[in-house]
């Protein structure tokens, strides 16, 4: 009956995919096609990320109107304040609004590649929370505003407690979901939402997934965001580096473990960090049953995301 699928589905984890504004128009066209053949693999919805410094900010708001009214993706637009002022906010939010996007990842902002620290632009803002608190301001509840979480420490602070104050401050200026950076050490995590938990942050909060494509780039990955990586996981990835299939074989079933630990402890949505590429995410969806065609009914469809998290 209806009322079956529905509880069926209501159980079923969801996901999305997070692309990022290629560099070249061959890029983009590609991308396109890439996000094009993603959707039917069923995403509750896709993120498009922010250039550090406000570059190819433009490009994120085209990719953004292109998902949203060409391809029928719910998406979610990144959006920092680093370098900006508030007329280019301004500017984004309006773009994003007309387009028909209802969420933004409200984010400071990486340093820009050229200089080492990260510094407020002038008439700009300083945190994340305060562009939070001005998009609440200038929308209302238009957007449903995401912000970052930080399970193991971020580049400027590896106070991890700290973080989680800054953290809960972005969830009460307006912040109605989270999501992670980048992790493998899945017992990290539910250690982390269970202390976020008990801080007081009561949103959603959506584990960031990086899927693993070559060992070259896990390692990069790893050192840059400086995530434990579980020595299971390095057992078993050292003595096939060089193979770039057997770690994409190997990589999917640790990510996918990695997944089923989260769905079990009742986290039900999967953000990918698809790094514009397909194959990686779709292995790991694959291999958790998660695609329309292995879900066992080609009517399958996931649930809105807004619901999937309990969001109204
Ligand atoms: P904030 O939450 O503002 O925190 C920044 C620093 O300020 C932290 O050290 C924090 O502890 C500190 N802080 C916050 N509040 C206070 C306070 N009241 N007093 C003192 N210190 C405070 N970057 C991009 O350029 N483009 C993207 O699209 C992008 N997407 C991302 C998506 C995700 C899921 C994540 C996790 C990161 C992303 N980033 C992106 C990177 C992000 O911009 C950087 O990690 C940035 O350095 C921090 O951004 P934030 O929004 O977490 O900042």
């Amino acid at each position: 009956s209806g009322k079956l699928a529905a509880s069926y589905e209501a159980s079923k984890p969801t996901f999305s995919f997070e692309f990022f504004p290629p560099k070249t128009a061959q890029g983009v066209q590609n991308l396109y096609d890439r996000m094009d053949r993603m959707h039917d693999l069923g995403p509750a919805f896709i993120d498009i990320t922010w250039g550090a410094g406000g570059r190819h900010s433009q490009l994120t708001c085209e990719m953004v109107n292109a998902a949203q009214t060409h391809y029928g993706l719910e998406t979610c637009m990144h959006l920092t304040c680093t370098d900006m002022g508030k007329e280019k906010v301004d500017q984004a939010l309006q773009q994003a609004y007309k387009a028909g996007c209802t969420n933004i990842l409200a984010l400071r902002g990486d340093p820009p590649r050229e200089s080492e620290k990260w510094k407020a632009t002038e008439g700009g803002f300083r945190y994340a929370k305060d562009l939070v608190s001005y998009i609440k301001s200038r929308y209302g509840n238009h957007f449903d505003i995401g912000v970052a979480g930080y399970p193991e420490g971020c580049d400027d602070q590896d106070d991890v407690d700290l973080l989680i104050d800054h953290l809960k401050q972005k969830v009460d200026a307006g912040g109605t979901f989270i999501v992670t950076q980048m992790f493998y050490d899945v017992d990290i995590f539910l250690a982390w939402v269970k202390k976020c938990r008990e801080r007081g942050i009561n949103v959603p909060i959506i584990p960031g997934i990086m899927p693993i494509s070559t060992h070259a780039s896990f390692q990069r990955r790893v050192d840059w965001t400086r995530c434990h990586v579980p020595d299971a996981w390095n057992a078993a990835l050292e003595p096939v580096k060089n193979d770039d299939a057997a770690v994409r074989e190997i990589g999917k079933g640790l990510i996918a473990d990695m997944c089923r630990k989260i769905i079990d402890a009742g986290i039900l949505h999967l953000h990918f960090y698809t790094m514009n590429l397909a194959q990686a995410t779709r292995m790991i969806l694959e291999h958790l049953s998660l695609t329309p065609t292995t879900s066992g009914s080609p009517l399958f469809k996931p649930l809105p995301w807004r619901q999937s998290l309990g969001l109204n």
